[in-house]
Protein backbone atom coordinates (compact mmCIF):
# COMPACT_ATOMS: atom_id res chain seq x y z
CA UNK A 1 0.00 0.00 0.00
CA UNK A 2 1.31 3.42 -1.30
CA UNK A 3 0.53 5.62 1.99
CA UNK A 4 1.65 9.30 0.66
CA UNK A 5 0.52 10.97 4.24
CA UNK A 6 2.34 8.20 6.12
CA UNK A 7 5.78 9.16 3.88
CA UNK A 8 5.18 13.09 4.48
CA UNK A 9 4.90 12.24 7.99
CA UNK A 10 8.55 10.62 7.80
CA UNK A 11 10.11 14.09 6.64
CA UNK A 12 9.55 16.86 9.92
CA UNK A 13 11.50 19.48 7.24
CA UNK A 14 8.48 19.36 4.77
CA UNK A 15 5.99 20.20 7.62
CA UNK A 16 6.95 24.04 8.04
CA UNK A 17 6.22 27.54 6.60
CA UNK A 18 8.25 29.50 4.12
CA UNK A 19 7.67 33.03 3.95
CA UNK A 20 4.02 32.61 5.87
CA UNK A 21 3.27 29.88 3.46
CA UNK A 22 3.18 25.84 3.72
CA UNK A 23 6.75 24.76 2.04
CA UNK A 24 6.03 23.17 -1.44
CA UNK A 25 9.12 21.71 -2.19
CA UNK A 26 10.18 20.83 -5.74
CA UNK A 27 14.17 20.80 -5.78
CA UNK A 28 14.17 16.97 -5.47
CA UNK A 29 16.87 16.70 -8.36
CA UNK A 30 19.24 19.38 -6.91
CA UNK A 31 18.20 18.02 -3.37
CA UNK A 32 15.98 15.27 -1.68
CA UNK A 33 14.79 15.85 1.68
CA UNK A 34 15.87 13.36 4.09
CA UNK A 35 13.41 10.75 6.13
CA UNK A 36 14.00 10.22 9.98
CA UNK A 37 15.21 6.79 9.39
CA UNK A 38 17.71 8.20 7.69
CA UNK A 39 18.71 11.13 10.26
CA UNK A 40 18.47 8.29 13.24
CA UNK A 41 20.40 5.99 11.31
CA UNK A 42 23.15 9.29 10.79
CA UNK A 43 22.47 10.26 14.51
CA UNK A 44 22.96 6.64 15.82
CA UNK A 45 26.30 6.78 14.19
CA UNK A 46 27.91 9.72 16.10
CA UNK A 47 25.83 9.24 19.31
CA UNK A 48 26.88 5.14 19.66
CA UNK A 49 29.59 4.27 17.54
CA UNK A 50 31.76 6.95 16.07
CA UNK A 51 35.10 5.98 15.38
CA UNK A 52 37.79 5.05 12.49
CA UNK A 53 37.30 2.16 10.10
CA UNK A 54 39.18 -0.72 9.50
CA UNK A 55 42.19 -0.33 11.18
CA UNK A 56 40.91 -0.47 14.43
CA UNK A 57 40.93 -3.72 16.77
CA UNK A 58 38.31 -1.87 19.24
CA UNK A 59 34.86 -2.61 20.03
CA UNK A 60 33.50 0.71 18.47
CA UNK A 61 36.29 0.52 15.28
CA UNK A 62 35.06 -3.03 14.36
CA UNK A 63 31.70 -2.17 14.78
CA UNK A 64 31.43 1.08 12.63
CA UNK A 65 33.31 -0.85 10.19
CA UNK A 66 30.69 -3.76 10.14
CA UNK A 67 27.94 -1.22 9.58
CA UNK A 68 29.58 0.26 6.75
CA UNK A 69 30.35 -2.39 5.28
CA UNK A 70 26.71 -3.58 5.70
CA UNK A 71 25.52 -0.49 3.93
CA UNK A 72 28.38 -1.35 0.86
CA UNK A 73 26.38 -4.72 0.69
CA UNK A 74 22.79 -2.76 0.66
CA UNK A 75 24.25 -0.99 -2.79
CA UNK A 76 25.37 -3.74 -3.94
CA UNK A 77 22.23 -5.25 -3.95
CA UNK A 78 20.28 -2.00 -5.04
CA UNK A 79 22.30 -2.25 -8.13
CA UNK A 80 22.80 -5.74 -8.41
CA UNK A 81 26.85 -5.41 -8.64
CA UNK A 82 28.06 -8.60 -8.94
CA UNK A 83 30.51 -8.03 -5.83
CA UNK A 84 30.55 -5.72 -2.96
CA UNK A 85 34.20 -4.75 -3.38
CA UNK A 86 33.33 -3.44 -6.90
CA UNK A 87 31.15 -0.69 -4.70
CA UNK A 88 33.65 2.48 -3.87
CA UNK A 89 32.12 5.09 -1.77
CA UNK A 90 33.08 8.30 -2.84
CA UNK A 91 31.80 11.75 -2.57
CA UNK A 92 29.19 12.32 -4.88
CA UNK A 93 28.83 11.89 -8.67
CA UNK A 94 31.00 14.50 -9.46
CA UNK A 95 33.62 12.89 -7.58
CA UNK A 96 32.83 9.67 -9.14
CA UNK A 97 33.24 10.93 -12.89
CA UNK A 98 36.92 12.70 -11.67
CA UNK A 99 37.80 9.35 -10.46
CA UNK A 100 37.29 7.58 -13.68
CA UNK A 101 38.50 10.38 -15.50
CA UNK A 102 41.75 10.20 -14.07
CA UNK A 103 42.69 6.77 -13.35
CA UNK A 104 42.07 6.09 -17.37
CA UNK A 105 44.83 8.67 -17.85
CA UNK A 106 47.05 6.06 -18.83
CA UNK A 107 44.50 4.17 -21.32
CA UNK A 108 43.82 7.14 -23.61
CA UNK A 109 46.61 8.82 -26.15
CA UNK A 110 46.04 11.56 -28.26
CA UNK A 111 43.53 11.51 -30.88
CA UNK A 112 41.63 8.89 -29.22
CA UNK A 113 38.12 9.94 -28.97
CA UNK A 114 35.79 10.16 -26.29
CA UNK A 115 31.93 10.63 -26.52
CA UNK A 116 29.40 12.43 -24.20
CA UNK A 117 26.00 13.99 -25.19
CA UNK A 118 24.67 17.48 -25.48
CA UNK A 119 22.61 16.34 -22.66
CA UNK A 120 25.08 16.13 -20.11
CA UNK A 121 25.94 18.09 -16.75
CA UNK A 122 28.87 19.96 -16.54
CA UNK A 123 29.82 16.90 -14.21
CA UNK A 124 29.88 14.38 -16.99
CA UNK A 125 31.88 17.64 -19.86
CA UNK A 126 34.95 18.94 -17.61
CA UNK A 127 36.42 16.26 -16.72
CA UNK A 128 36.60 14.37 -19.99
CA UNK A 129 37.86 17.94 -21.26
CA UNK A 130 40.78 17.71 -19.06
CA UNK A 131 41.45 14.45 -19.49
CA UNK A 132 41.42 15.74 -23.03
CA UNK A 133 43.91 18.38 -22.18
CA UNK A 134 46.22 15.73 -20.41
CA UNK A 135 46.24 12.98 -23.43
CA UNK A 136 45.38 14.75 -26.79
CA UNK A 137 42.08 13.11 -26.76
CA UNK A 138 38.85 14.62 -28.94
CA UNK A 139 36.05 15.04 -27.04
CA UNK A 140 32.82 14.01 -29.79
CA UNK A 141 28.98 14.86 -28.71
CA UNK A 142 25.97 13.13 -29.45
CA UNK A 143 23.23 16.20 -30.93
CA UNK A 144 20.03 16.44 -29.60
CA UNK A 145 16.51 17.57 -31.82
CA UNK A 146 14.25 20.65 -30.73
CA UNK A 147 12.96 17.71 -28.31
CA UNK A 148 15.98 17.67 -26.69
CA UNK A 149 15.86 13.72 -27.99
CA UNK A 150 19.76 12.45 -28.46
CA UNK A 151 19.97 11.68 -32.08
CA UNK A 152 21.48 7.98 -32.22
CA UNK A 153 22.43 8.46 -35.89
CA UNK A 154 25.68 10.16 -34.38
CA UNK A 155 27.05 7.00 -33.12
CA UNK A 156 26.43 4.87 -36.27
CA UNK A 157 29.14 7.66 -37.61
CA UNK A 158 31.08 8.03 -34.87
CA UNK A 159 31.58 4.80 -33.16
CA UNK A 160 35.36 3.73 -33.93
CA UNK A 161 38.05 1.40 -32.93
CA UNK A 162 39.32 5.25 -32.16
CA UNK A 163 36.82 5.35 -29.63
CA UNK A 164 37.79 4.83 -26.16
CA UNK A 165 35.38 5.97 -23.49
CA UNK A 166 31.03 6.73 -24.41
CA UNK A 167 30.40 8.65 -21.05
CA UNK A 168 26.63 9.45 -20.93
CA UNK A 169 23.83 10.01 -17.71
CA UNK A 170 20.61 7.98 -17.78
CA UNK A 171 18.68 10.73 -16.31
CA UNK A 172 19.17 14.46 -17.88
CA UNK A 173 19.13 16.57 -14.54
CA UNK A 174 18.34 20.11 -16.32
CA UNK A 175 15.41 18.37 -18.69
CA UNK A 176 14.36 14.99 -17.32
CA UNK A 177 14.81 13.13 -20.39
CA UNK A 178 15.20 9.85 -20.19
CA UNK A 179 17.99 8.46 -22.56
CA UNK A 180 18.17 5.43 -24.42
CA UNK A 181 21.17 4.06 -22.72
CA UNK A 182 19.75 0.09 -23.33
CA UNK A 183 20.65 1.34 -27.39
CA UNK A 184 23.56 3.19 -26.77
CA UNK A 185 25.04 0.26 -24.63
CA UNK A 186 24.26 -2.09 -27.74
CA UNK A 187 25.67 0.25 -30.08
CA UNK A 188 29.07 1.19 -28.29
CA UNK A 189 29.14 -2.79 -27.76
CA UNK A 190 29.00 -3.61 -31.12
CA UNK A 191 31.53 -1.11 -32.80
CA UNK A 192 33.92 -0.57 -30.33
CA UNK A 193 36.20 -1.28 -27.33
CA UNK A 194 35.41 1.81 -25.36
CA UNK A 195 34.31 1.73 -21.72
CA UNK A 196 31.06 2.82 -21.06
CA UNK A 197 30.02 5.24 -18.05
CA UNK A 198 26.46 6.08 -16.83
CA UNK A 199 25.82 8.72 -14.90
CA UNK A 200 23.39 7.73 -12.55
CA UNK A 201 22.15 10.82 -10.48
CA UNK A 202 19.04 11.37 -11.98
CA UNK A 203 18.34 7.86 -12.81
CA UNK A 204 19.48 6.21 -9.16
CA UNK A 205 16.30 8.34 -7.17
CA UNK A 206 13.92 7.00 -9.78
CA UNK A 207 14.83 3.74 -11.44
CA UNK A 208 15.72 -0.14 -10.26
CA UNK A 209 19.15 -0.02 -11.08
CA UNK A 210 20.67 -3.25 -12.71
CA UNK A 211 24.04 -2.88 -13.55
CA UNK A 212 25.11 -6.48 -15.01
CA UNK A 213 21.92 -6.22 -16.77
CA UNK A 214 22.81 -2.94 -18.13
CA UNK A 215 26.49 -4.14 -19.02
CA UNK A 216 27.93 -0.60 -18.36
CA UNK A 217 31.50 -0.44 -16.87
CA UNK A 218 30.59 2.20 -14.39
CA UNK A 219 27.66 3.48 -13.07
CA UNK A 220 27.91 6.86 -10.75
CA UNK A 221 25.44 8.48 -8.69
CA UNK A 222 24.88 10.52 -5.82
CA UNK A 223 23.19 9.62 -2.29
CA UNK A 224 21.98 13.31 -1.35
CA UNK A 225 19.66 13.28 -4.39
CA UNK A 226 18.37 10.00 -2.72
CA UNK A 227 17.18 10.63 0.62
CA UNK A 228 21.04 10.26 2.34
CA UNK A 229 23.08 12.66 3.35
CA UNK A 230 25.48 15.09 1.29
CA UNK A 231 28.63 13.67 0.73
CA UNK A 232 27.84 10.34 -0.02
CA UNK A 233 27.63 8.90 -3.77
CA UNK A 234 28.61 5.77 -5.37
CA UNK A 235 31.21 4.31 -7.99
CA UNK A 236 30.29 1.22 -9.14
CA UNK A 237 33.16 -0.24 -11.28
CA UNK A 238 33.10 -3.89 -13.02
CA UNK A 239 35.99 -6.12 -11.03
CA UNK A 240 38.00 -6.33 -14.63
CA UNK A 241 38.86 -2.57 -14.93
CA UNK A 242 38.81 -1.57 -11.26
CA UNK A 243 41.85 -4.03 -10.82
CA UNK A 244 43.32 -2.19 -14.07
CA UNK A 245 43.56 1.28 -13.80
CA UNK A 246 45.54 3.29 -11.39
CA UNK A 247 43.97 5.51 -8.43
CA UNK A 248 42.87 8.51 -7.94
CA UNK A 249 43.77 9.83 -4.55
CA UNK A 250 47.07 8.54 -2.36
CA UNK A 251 47.37 7.96 1.43
CA UNK A 252 45.97 6.30 4.34
CA UNK A 253 43.82 3.21 3.66
CA UNK A 254 44.67 2.39 0.11
CA UNK A 255 48.35 1.20 0.65
CA UNK A 256 49.14 -2.53 0.91
CA UNK A 257 52.66 -1.34 1.88
CA UNK A 258 54.28 1.75 1.82
CA UNK A 259 58.13 2.28 1.58
CA UNK A 260 60.13 5.45 0.40
CA UNK A 261 61.01 3.07 -2.72
CA UNK A 262 58.06 2.12 -3.17
CA UNK A 263 54.30 1.54 -2.74
CA UNK A 264 51.47 -1.55 -3.68
CA UNK A 265 47.93 -0.51 -3.43
CA UNK A 266 45.15 -2.28 -0.85
CA UNK A 267 42.96 -4.59 -3.07
CA UNK A 268 39.26 -3.67 -3.94
CA UNK A 269 37.24 -1.19 -2.83
CA UNK A 270 40.09 0.47 -0.83
CA UNK A 271 42.68 1.20 -3.67
CA UNK A 272 39.85 3.73 -4.52
CA UNK A 273 39.07 4.65 -0.74
CA UNK A 274 42.08 7.20 0.67
CA UNK A 275 41.49 8.78 3.71
CA UNK A 276 39.29 8.86 6.25
CA UNK A 277 35.59 7.89 4.54
CA UNK A 278 32.67 9.92 5.37
CA UNK A 279 31.28 6.72 7.68
CA UNK A 280 28.11 8.27 9.06
CA UNK A 281 27.26 9.65 5.72
CA UNK A 282 28.01 5.85 4.63
CA UNK A 283 25.99 3.76 6.88
CA UNK A 284 22.86 6.29 6.47
CA UNK A 285 22.99 5.40 2.58
CA UNK A 286 21.81 2.02 3.64
CA UNK A 287 19.29 3.73 5.60
CA UNK A 288 18.22 5.77 2.36
CA UNK A 289 18.14 2.13 0.45
CA UNK A 290 16.15 0.67 2.92
CA UNK A 291 13.55 3.82 2.73
CA UNK A 292 13.35 3.17 -1.28
CA UNK A 293 13.11 -0.14 -0.42
CA UNK A 294 10.46 -0.10 2.19
CA UNK A 295 8.60 2.07 -0.05
CA UNK A 296 8.75 -0.19 -3.05
CA UNK A 297 10.16 1.32 -6.64
CA UNK A 298 7.62 0.14 -8.28
CA UNK A 299 5.06 2.82 -6.24
CA UNK A 300 7.85 4.96 -5.79
CA UNK A 301 8.11 5.35 -9.05
CA UNK A 302 4.22 5.46 -10.03
CA UNK A 303 3.63 8.19 -7.97
CA UNK A 304 6.49 10.23 -9.87
CA UNK A 305 5.17 9.80 -13.20
CA UNK A 306 1.85 10.21 -12.25
CA UNK A 307 2.79 13.59 -10.50
CA UNK A 308 4.93 14.74 -13.76
CA UNK A 309 2.06 13.79 -16.10
CA UNK A 310 -0.24 16.24 -13.96
CA UNK A 311 2.28 18.91 -13.47
CA UNK A 312 2.56 18.89 -17.36
CA UNK A 313 -0.93 18.65 -18.14
CA UNK A 314 -1.71 21.28 -15.51
CA UNK A 315 1.10 23.94 -16.82
CA UNK A 316 0.77 23.41 -20.40
CA UNK A 317 -3.04 25.35 -19.76
CA UNK A 318 -0.90 28.49 -19.02
CA UNK A 319 -0.37 30.45 -22.42
CA UNK A 320 3.27 31.33 -23.61
CA UNK A 321 4.33 28.60 -21.24
CA UNK A 322 6.93 25.96 -22.55
CA UNK A 323 8.53 22.77 -21.68
CA UNK A 324 11.76 21.79 -22.89
CA UNK A 325 11.58 18.17 -23.56
CA UNK A 326 8.06 18.12 -24.12
CA UNK A 327 8.10 15.46 -26.35
CA UNK A 328 10.64 13.52 -24.81
CA UNK A 329 10.41 10.48 -22.42
CA UNK A 330 11.03 12.06 -19.24
CA UNK A 331 10.89 11.42 -15.34
CA UNK A 332 11.06 13.77 -12.49
CA UNK A 333 11.29 16.92 -14.12
CA UNK A 334 9.21 20.00 -15.38
CA UNK A 335 12.16 22.36 -17.19
CA UNK A 336 9.86 25.39 -18.85
CA UNK A 337 9.59 29.07 -19.25
CA UNK A 338 6.85 32.00 -19.71
CA UNK A 339 7.32 33.63 -23.33
CA UNK A 340 8.15 37.38 -22.50
CA UNK A 341 10.09 36.54 -19.19
CA UNK A 342 13.86 36.05 -19.89
CA UNK A 343 14.92 36.08 -16.62
CA UNK A 344 13.84 32.12 -15.14
CA UNK A 345 15.13 33.68 -11.36
CA UNK A 346 12.48 36.54 -11.58
CA UNK A 347 10.28 33.67 -11.53
CA UNK A 348 11.64 31.70 -9.03
CA UNK A 349 11.81 34.38 -6.44
CA UNK A 350 7.72 35.26 -7.37
CA UNK A 351 7.26 31.18 -6.30
CA UNK A 352 9.66 31.66 -3.66
CA UNK A 353 7.42 34.30 -1.72
CA UNK A 354 4.38 31.78 -2.21
CA UNK A 355 6.44 28.98 -0.71
CA UNK A 356 7.51 27.29 -3.65
CA UNK A 357 11.18 25.86 -3.60
CA UNK A 358 12.25 25.73 -7.31
CA UNK A 359 15.05 25.94 -9.37
CA UNK A 360 15.54 28.40 -11.38
CA UNK A 361 19.54 29.54 -14.20
CA UNK A 362 21.06 26.77 -16.47
CA UNK A 363 21.10 23.64 -13.99
CA UNK A 364 24.96 23.27 -14.27
CA UNK A 365 23.80 22.15 -18.18
CA UNK A 366 24.95 25.38 -20.10
CA UNK A 367 25.36 23.51 -23.36
CA UNK A 368 21.92 22.75 -23.39
CA UNK A 369 20.62 26.45 -22.51
CA UNK A 370 22.55 27.80 -25.48
CA UNK A 371 21.68 25.07 -27.60
CA UNK A 372 17.45 26.33 -26.94
CA UNK A 373 19.30 29.65 -27.08
CA UNK A 374 17.49 30.93 -23.91
CA UNK A 375 19.84 32.16 -20.08
CA UNK A 376 18.00 29.06 -17.86
CA UNK A 377 14.65 27.75 -17.11
CA UNK A 378 12.45 27.07 -13.84
CA UNK A 379 12.42 23.70 -12.87
CA UNK A 380 10.33 21.85 -11.18
CA UNK A 381 11.69 18.52 -9.54
CA UNK A 382 9.74 15.37 -7.65
CA UNK A 383 10.09 13.13 -5.34
CA UNK A 384 8.02 10.18 -3.47
CA UNK A 385 6.67 12.65 -0.73
CA UNK A 386 5.33 15.45 -3.00
CA UNK A 387 1.73 15.66 -3.87
CA UNK A 388 -1.31 16.90 -6.57
CA UNK A 389 -2.04 19.64 -4.17
CA UNK A 390 1.31 20.85 -4.31
CA UNK A 391 1.09 20.98 -7.90
CA UNK A 392 -2.25 23.05 -8.23
CA UNK A 393 -0.12 25.59 -6.00
CA UNK A 394 2.88 25.56 -8.53
CA UNK A 395 0.32 25.57 -10.75
CA UNK A 396 -1.60 29.06 -9.54
CA UNK A 397 2.41 30.36 -8.74
CA UNK A 398 3.17 30.18 -11.96
CA UNK A 399 0.18 32.31 -12.79
CA UNK A 400 0.61 34.99 -10.53
CA UNK A 401 4.02 35.35 -11.37
CA UNK A 402 3.39 35.58 -15.48
CA UNK A 403 0.56 38.44 -14.35
CA UNK A 404 2.93 40.03 -12.40
CA UNK A 405 6.13 39.96 -14.68
CA UNK A 406 3.81 39.67 -18.33
N1 LIG B 1 25.12 14.54 -13.06
C1 LIG B 1 23.83 14.84 -13.01
C2 LIG B 1 22.91 14.32 -14.07
C3 LIG B 1 23.34 15.60 -11.93
O1 LIG B 1 22.05 15.91 -11.86
C4 LIG B 1 24.23 16.06 -10.93
C5 LIG B 1 23.75 16.92 -9.78
N2 LIG B 1 22.95 17.99 -10.18
C6 LIG B 1 25.58 15.70 -11.04
C7 LIG B 1 25.98 14.94 -12.11
C8 LIG B 1 26.57 16.12 -10.00
O2 LIG B 1 26.24 15.54 -8.77
P1 LIG B 1 26.92 16.01 -7.41
O3 LIG B 1 26.83 17.51 -7.38
O4 LIG B 1 26.11 15.35 -6.35
O5 LIG B 1 28.33 15.53 -7.45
Amino acid sequence: MFDLQNIRSQFPILNQQVNGKPLVYLDNAATSQKPISVLDSWQKYYTEINANVHRGIHTLSQLATEEMELSRRKVQKFINAKNDFEVIFTKGTTEGINLIAYSLTNFIKENDEIIISYLEHHSNIVPWQMLCERTGAKLKVIPIDENGILQLDFLDENLTEKTKIVSVNQVSNALGIVNPIEEIIAKTRANSDAIIVIDGAQSAPHFNIDVQKMDCDFFVFSGHKMYAPMGTGILYGKEEILRKIQPFHGGGEMIATCSFEKTTYADLPFKFEAGTPNVGGNIALGAAIDFIENIGQEHLQNHENALLDYAQKQLLQIEGLKIYGEKAHRTGVVSFNLEGIGISSDVGMILDKLGIAVRTGHHCTQPIMNFFNIAGTVRASFAVYNTFEEIDILFEGVKKAQKMLG
